[in-house]
């Protein structure tokens, strides 16, 4: 079928997500159809640099030749079987993987199909936990504002992001929040200590006043992600841990986004010698080629649940899917990739590449901040630098942004005036070079041509 048939039948058929249709109707998406290395090429055989991982989880690259195979090989023997009631070698083998690879504590593997399920999960094990610990008045949780952990209602409940949150918000449970720590906006001013200490303080106070019926604190660690790639400053984590122990309070961790190697190391936790109690996993687990997550946990959490059938102990939760055969072939052999390919080695150069090169962006006048951890980057848009006056909604400068990058060659998709880059672990210095310089020209056409 040709472009134009296919586009209509789009047009005509599909709702996509996260998208305003009315806007969809008269966008010139590529349709793509070929994947290969850090490209994605469309019907009509354009090539594109996958500039945001396709929606960061690629980690190797499209059409990896190991994870093809590995997946052909599961294909050849079962795609899927349940794992309610039974089990699979691909999923544990893949668990003991994990497992290995986690921070250390971390020793139970609970397998779901999407990050927003992982920290819904995270979310259901934290508040039976202590209920099941004897303490069923621990059951409100604490978050970050800007906080982005999914779009379930659990997981939009333990998320901040006001776009997300308005809309759904009578039927979203009570939660308490802590300031992020988003140095840019912070209302005191940017001194990275003080925003640091000021967000902490916050935390404490809120732990202080509330543990006792507080199950845990959920965050994003080091990069607040569809915020706008907010970091954290040093040690934020690291004290993050010292308070929620100190109150007695569980730890979730979600690295949906941060998880395998995207901030320079496996995991973000990695940084700061952190372990959560909780931690959820997704995106990049298979290399980005299959829909999979995972919760990991302690021995502690796990222990909580044991008992005899009519103490109703269980952990009732499971999908169709989970733990889908195909998907844990194609994350094993993702992550002996790492090993064979010394993967994160060979990701140190590339993010120093990435941490000079952008720092020509600031010639650029709209760019007002510009915040990267790893391979993980947000660029921020503003109408004016002094004032950190934001573009109106309206003027769409994001989307026209990405719609200028795509023509250069480039899929890129921005949060709102955030212009984000995450390009694949594996994507050479070359293709970061012309990932740049597309980013670079399309920011300067589009602000500096509509102010
Ligand atoms: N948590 C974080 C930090 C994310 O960035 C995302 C998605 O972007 C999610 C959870 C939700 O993951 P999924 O889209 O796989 O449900």
């Amino acid at each position: 079928m040709n472009t134009k048939k296919l586009a209509a039948k789009d047009r005509k058929y599909l709702w996509h997500p996260f998208t305003q249709m009315c806007d969809w109707q008269k966008d010139k998406a590529p349709v793509i159809e070929k994947g290969d290395g850090c490209y994605l090429i469309d019907t009509r055989g354009k090539r594109y640099l996958d500039g945001v991982s396709s929606l960061w989880c690629n980690v190797h690259g499209h059409r990896v030749k190991e994870i093809d195979r590995a997946v052909q090989e599961q294909l050849g023997k079962i795609a899927h079987s349940t794992f309610l009631g039974l089990t699979h070698p691909s999923g544990i083998q893949l668990a003991e993987k994990l497992i290995s690879i986690a921070p250390r504590g971390l020793s139970r593997v609970f397998y779901s199909d999407s990050g927003s399920e992982a920290v819904e999960i995270a979310v259901k094990m934290a508040y039976q936990y202590w209920l099941q610990r004897g303490k069923p008045q621990k059951k409100k949780f604490v978050k970050l504002t800007n906080a982005y952990h999914g779009d379930t209602i659990g997981s939009v409940s333990v998320g901040g992001i006001d776009l997300f949150h308005q809309v759904y918000k009578p039927l979203l449970f009570k939660t308490l929040v802590v300031p992020s720590p988003y140095r840019y906006r912070w209302p005191t001013g940017s001194d990275l200590e003080r925003v640091k200490e000021e967000s902490l303080k916050a935390m404490e106070d809120v732990f202080r006043k509330h543990h006792k019926e507080i199950a845990a604190f959920v965050m994003e660690p080091l990069m607040q992600g569809a915020a706008g790639m907010i970091d954290q400053p040093k040690g934020f984590i690291y004290r993050a841990r010292q308070l929620t122990k100190k109150y007695n309070v569980l730890l979730i961790f979600d690295e949906v986004a941060t998880g395998f190697g995207r901030t320079g190391k496996m995991f973000a936790a990695e940084h700061e010698q952190v372990t959560p109690d909780l931690m959820a996993v997704a995106k990049g687990i298979t290399g980005g080629y299959l829909p999979l997550a995972a919760t990991l946990t302690t021995e502690e959490v796990y222990d909580a649940f044991l008992g005899k059938c009519d103490e109703f102990k269980t952990f009732f939760h499971g999908h169709t899917y989970t733990a889908n055969p195909l998907a844990c072939a194609a994350a094993t052999a993702s992550l002996k990739l790492f090993k064979e390919k010394s993967v994160l080695e060979e990701l140190q150069p590339k993010i120093g590449l990435l941490r000079e090169s952008l720092q020509d962006f600031y010639k650029l006048k709209h760019v007002g901040d510009i915040r990267q951890v790893g391979t993980m980057i947000g660029i921020e848009l503003v109408r004016e630098r002094k004032t950190k006056k934001l573009f109106k909604v309206k003027e769409k400068i994001g989307v026209r942004v990405i719609e200028r990058a795509r023509k250069k060659g480039a899929i890129l998709r921005p949060l709102g005036s955030v212009i984000v880059l995450m390009p694949p672990l594996a994507m050479n210095k070359k293709e970061l070079r012309d990932l740049l310089n597309i980013t670079y020209e399309s920011i300067e056409e589009v602000t500096e041509k509509s102010s």
